[in-house]
């Protein structure tokens, strides 16, 4: 390979990696000239990390793209799967003992935020739920506040409204489940029941794929 003296231009032939006081690297008369050592330059070599260096970084944009890209359609498909979720659960058992199963909602209002948890309000035949990014528990706000609705909201979170929202929890995922401690517990402990299988089985991706 060409080495070359920045100043004289002068070139040797040396290997790519010549040894570090290999003499070759260095221009020697003008070293002589300048007073202090001057390096030649190899341009093939330089030009071929400079390659693999815009090679490399035009690689990890790629992969940054990609990730991103999962990320937007992870986050852009789940007001749909509440939606569909919800409709779904329109229809459940455990909303009417006396047979009717449809929830008699008269308007709700599906949100999604962008902090982990998720919050809700019920009134009326109504409710209002703003879904977090931590689907299981959005998952089990959305539940909660239908058995508001449910049972009506003069029950509050009474045994009658947790024994309507665990009936619900148990049909939405096909086995009966223990009883909290109290109505605190209650979210929370459902949440944890919409396990990654149940999540899977359902389609719903509780994060984004890895890239
Ligand atoms: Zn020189
Ligand atoms: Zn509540």
């Amino acid at each position: 390979m060409r080495w070359v003296c920045p100043i004289c231009h002068s070139a040797k032939l040396a290997p790519g990696r010549p040894r570090r006081d290999d003499v070759r690297r260095y221009c020697l008369p003008c070293s002589e000239t300048s007073g202090r050592l001057v390096e030649r330059t190899c341009p093939s070599r330089d030009a071929k990390t400079e390659k693999r260096q815009a090679a490399r970084i035009a690689r990890e944009q790629r992969s940054d793209e990609r990730r991103e890209a999962r990320q937007a359609a992870w986050l852009s498909c789940w007001p749909g799967v509440l939606e569909t979720m919800r409709s779904e659960w329109n229809d459940l058992a455990a909303w009417g003992a006396d047979g009717r199963r449809r929830l008699r909602l008269a308007a709700f209002t599906l949100r999604v935020g962008k902090r982990e948890w998720a919050s809700g309000h019920a009134w009326n035949s109504r409710f209002v739920v703003t879904a977090g990014t931590y689907r299981p528990d959005a998952l089990a706000v959305l539940l909660h506040e239908m058995a508001h609705v449910a049972v009506g909201l003069s029950n509050g979170h009474n045994g009658k409204w947790q024994d309507v929202y665990l009936k619900a929890a148990a049909e939405v995922l096909d086995h009966d489940l223990e009883a909290p401690a109290n109505s605190q517990g209650m979210t929370s402990s459902i949440a944890a029941a919409f396990t990654p299988e149940w999540m899977s089985a359902h389609g719903i991706e509780v994060a984004p794929p890895p890239v």
